[in-house]
């Protein structure tokens, strides 16, 4: 496929597009999920980490248990009571608090949901898992990521031998049942069957107790670069592409994230743009709930036109 770069033009006004047409936007439907962003640094670096995680990377710091208490009490205090609270990375289970800011929640009576690599710094807590496991039950999902069904494009990801350690640790949380979903990348525009069928292959080999063609099990994200081309999304493009604003995440979710250096939390549009301040909301969830424009090339790539969802259901 050729590469365009992405014509500078695009994205500049928040609300019309680089055609003069009004930009698309997404109001808040209600708060389904609530994300919290644990710190953008990773024991590993991927190729295409849309937030460019690494080792070295604390851009976005780690979140205390007081952060997140402080969202939660927000919540409770407000009509908004997520259905899920969601936590992402970088790695969660490189924060130090993240054993006691998990249970936090889940002691509050929330289903979580922890996106993982399952690699070393999950590892480290097996035993402490389990017995989150046996207090809380299935309210607790772990979704891990796994590139591709084949070691050879994994590790090209995301160094070599990543493939096979982010296995074991997909086998040691389906053998003990917990709860778990994978999350793999769709070439952009590509034959999302096919990769159902290779994912299928494997969770067979492997003995994993997960249906690759439930799209809750497998989820499979766009590949995004963002300097390269993509169309604007207008508010003509809804009925053109027969798509719908409630079902962008930003419609359904918000996400915590601390800055470094920052004195307190902020809250973001979603899970996938970080950087940009038209996205930071503010720290007060309660003045977070507003519409949001579609100015940015992961709203088209990601989520209009890639169809993808952080969400589980
Ligand atoms: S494991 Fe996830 S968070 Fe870490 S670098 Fe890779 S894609 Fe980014
Ligand atoms: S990237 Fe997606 S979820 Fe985030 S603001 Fe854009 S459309 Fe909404």
């Amino acid at each position: 496929m050729v590469k365009i770069p992405l014509d500078k033009a695009k994205f500049r006004d928040p609300l019309l597009t680089a055609k003069g047409e009004p930009r698309a936007q997404v109001a808040l439907n209600h708060l389904d999920v609530l994300w919290f962003n644990t710190g953008t640094l990773c024991n590993i670096t991927c190729t295409n980490c849309y937030i460019e995680s690494s080792p070295i990377n604390d851009r976005l710091a780690y979140l205390t248990l007081a952060d997140v208490e402080r969202y939660l009490d927000e919540i409770a205090q407000s009509k908004q009571r997520p259905r899920e609270i969601g936590f992402t990375g970088g790695e969660p289970f490189m924060n130090p608090a993240f054993l006691s800011i998990l249970e936090a929640a889940m002691e509050r009576g929330y289903p979580v949901l922890v996106l993982t690599n399952a690699m070393r710094p999950m590892r480290r807590f097996d035993q402490k898992l389990l017995a989150i496991k046996d207090r809380f039950g299935d309210r607790l999902k772990l979704r891990i990521s796994l590139d591709d069904p084949t070691p050879e494009i994994h590790d090209r990801e995301r160094g070599p031998g990543s493939f096979a350690i982010a296995c074991d640790g997909i086998t040691f949380l389906s053998d003990h049942g917990f709860q778990i979903a994978v999350a793999g990348r769709a070439e952009f525009g590509g034959d999302v069957t096919k990769t159902r069928t290779r994912f299928q292959r494997l969770f067979a080999e492997c003995g994993w107790r997960l249906d690759a063609d439930d799209p809750a099990q497998l989820v499979l994200f766009p590949e995004m670069d963002h300097r390269l081309d993509v169309p604007e999304i207008s508010d003509g493009c809804w009925s053109i592409l027969n798509k719908s604003p409630d079902d962008m995440m930003c419609a359904s979710a918000r996400m915590v994230a601390r800055r470094r250096g920052a004195s307190q939390p902020t809250v973001l549009a979603c899970t996938l743009i970080v950087d940009d301040p038209a996205f930071d909301l503010g720290p007060n969830l309660v003045y977070a709930l507003g519409a949001i424009r579609l100015n940015h090339p992961h709203c088209a790539k990601f989520c209009v036109l890639g169809g993808a969802s952080c969400s589980t259901t």
